[in-house]
């Protein structure tokens, strides 16, 4: 059992890599990629756990993309982390996430929903802010009654608060990625997309662009979803990935290694990335 998209205190997560890296241990997984959102921050407490764990740990990111008019996030699987032009690339996108954050909290400010700069800060472990912590101020502001209820109303991909993050083309994410001599999967395709979303033509676009694989196992698909995302990566030749997008307490019922219970990525995913890479 691998799992190849999880997420620690250095972005929405509310667990320390270390914790993470000991976890992924003790449930016997083997491999664990960290893919905190838009940063790479982690990475360096993360690796330094290797001599102690058992559990391949990759380093990983999940940059947030723009594709056809809609958010899509791209992970970047075994990075050389320590590359500069790639950590110059990431600044870029530190400072382009403060600016729209500062543009969310306008938006909200102007409905009326009292919420401060500092409160965010407050709840952010680091200063990578992401909706996750917008949601979390607002519930215990009172303005909404779940986490849930705050996407749903405010700043949901499709809600009247939500500022996108600005444009990152899969294909400068794909570029970033390779310079920095790792691999690009797509995360969770299907979801934050129409229904019917025809992702045989958009894969194999992206496919063009020099994705390598995409998320075929995923905590909330249905065997259905996965069936199709598992024919569509062999019939594509592209690598069927998945993860469980672990955020420890931010996201609970979701467990490393195996989601909500059920999920299992098979360890010979691994061997397929790693040959791509030979
Ligand atoms: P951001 O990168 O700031 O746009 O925030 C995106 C993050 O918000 C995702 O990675 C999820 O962790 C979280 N998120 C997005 N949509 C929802 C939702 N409907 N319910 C709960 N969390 C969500
Ligand atoms: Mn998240
Ligand atoms: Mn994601
Ligand atoms: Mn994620």
């Amino acid at each position: 059992m691998i799992d190849l998209h999880t997420h620690s205190v250095f972005s929405d997560g509310t667990d320390t890599p270390e914790a993470m890296a000991l976890a992924a241990d003790a449930a016997g997984i083997t491999a664990l990629a960290l893919t905190d959102h838009d940063t790479l921050a982690g990475l360096d407490r993360f690796m330094a756990m290797q001599p102690e764990v058992a559990t391949l740990l990759v380093p990983g990111i999940e940059l947030s993309c723009r594709f056809m008019d809609r958010p899509l996030h791209m992970l970047g699987l075994f990075l050389d982390f320590r590359d500069p032009l790639l950590a110059e690339r990431i600044d870029t996108m530190r400072r382009l996430r403060l600016e729209r954050n500062q543009a969310m909290l306008l938006r909200l400010r102007t409905r009326g929903l009292a919420i401060t700069w500092d409160e965010l800060a407050e709840e952010a472990p680091t200063d990578l802010i992401s909706r996750t912590h917008f949601a979390r101020v607002l519930v215990r502001n009172g303005a909404a009654g779940s986490a849930a209820d705050a996407f749903r109303r405010f700043i949901g991909d499709d809600s009247p608060c939500y500022v996108a993050m600005p444009e990152l083309q899969p294909r400068e994410a794909v570029q970033w990625i390779r310079a920095a001599g790792g691999v690009a999967v797509v995360a969770h395709p299907g979801r934050g997309f129409p229904r019917g979303f025809r992702w045989d033509e958009a894969m194999l676009d992206l496919k063009a662009q020099g994705v390598h694989g995409f998320e075929a196992y995923y905590p909330d698909y249905g065997p259905l979803e996965e069936r199709y995302f598992l024919a569509l990566a062999h019939r594509l030749d592209m690598v069927p990935c998945g993860g469980s997008d672990y955020h420890g307490g931010h996201k609970p019922g979701i467990e490393l290694g195996v989601g909500g219970g059920g999920l299992r990525v098979p360890d010979e995913i691994l061997e397929r990335l790693q040959g791509l890479m030979a």
